[in-house]
């Protein structure tokens, strides 16, 4: 393509989600930066990509809330923003034992995962199709692949966005829209810092975390077109894990 569309990516104030603005923003993505409360650190993302030259503008709203992302989104097509790349990244946890999880604890989890791909997705497919160009990748987990334990909620929401992937690959596939699922093991981010990492480390076969830059890069290349023949996959980053 010669002038790249956006790339919006949810959740992209922080985390693995703002390594991927970053990187897509090098590739010469002019990106839009969802999040949900995080401002002053999604502006900051958005001037680390101004200042290498890049383009950013900030576009919060709930992925959950049907009504909030379908404004959000219909206004910037409205403007004309071109979106051909979306990162499905917004995602919360809130682990537990199963016996005790409160439905709050599903809700929220499942709702940020899977009502989010679809508020932020469906209005935005349409376009793509359209424009027989698009990327759509889905970040999901090792837990959606294996599951976890004590991750009954985050699991289905994970495996569930897989499904919705696989589907959607095959829908969308002629009309050169591909869609993919990142499925990555322990990132280092505020996410996870209330892990127990002794107990978790022994059984990484790589010893270590992975760095939200290492699962920026396998988007970026997702998002290529050197990848236009992947799509419908699931692919693992978890230093070996699963
Ligand atoms: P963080 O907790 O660091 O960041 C989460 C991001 O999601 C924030 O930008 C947050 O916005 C945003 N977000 C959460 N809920 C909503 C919502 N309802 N609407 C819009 N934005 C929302 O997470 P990570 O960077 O670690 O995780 C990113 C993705 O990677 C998630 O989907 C996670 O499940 C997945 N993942 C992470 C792993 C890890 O080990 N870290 C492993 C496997 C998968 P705000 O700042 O405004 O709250």
């Amino acid at each position: 393509m010669s002038t790249k569309p956006y790339a919006l990516i949810t959740g992209g104030s922080r985390g693995i989600g703002a390594a991927i603005v970053l990187a897509l923003a090098a590739d010469g993505f002019p990106v839009l930066i969802n999040y949900r409360s995080s401002h002053d650190r999604a502006q900051e993302v958005a001037a680390q990509v101004s200042a290498a030259g890049g383009v950013a503008r900030l576009c919060p709203f709930d992925v959950r809330d049907a009504q909030a992302s379908g404004t959000a989104l219909q206004a910037e097509l409205d403007r004309g923003t071109h979106i051909g790349v979306i990162v499905n990244n917004a995602g919360v946890l809130q682990d537990g034992p199963f016996p005790s999880m409160q439905a709050d604890a599903w809700e929220s989890v499942t709702r940020t995962t899977l009502d989010g791909f679809f508020n932020v997705t469906q209005p935005l497919v349409m376009p793509m199709v359209r424009k027989r160009w698009g990327r759509i990748v889905n970040i999901a987990s090792v837990s959606g692949v294996i599951g976890v334990r004590g991750q009954a909620n985050y699991s289905a929401a994970k495996a569930g966005l897989i499904g919705a992937t696989r589907s959607l690959a095959q829908e969308l596939a002629k009309r050169k829209v591909t869609v993919n699922a990142v499925a990555p093991g322990l990132i280092d981010t505020e996410m996870i810092e209330n892990v127990e990492m002794d107990h978790v480390m022994p059984r990484i076969p790589a010893r270590r975390l992975g760095r939200p830059e290492e699962v920026a890069a396998l988007v970026r290349f997702l998002v290529s077109e050197d990848a236009a023949y992947i799509t419908g996959q699931v692919i693992g980053i978890n230093g070996g894990l699963a």
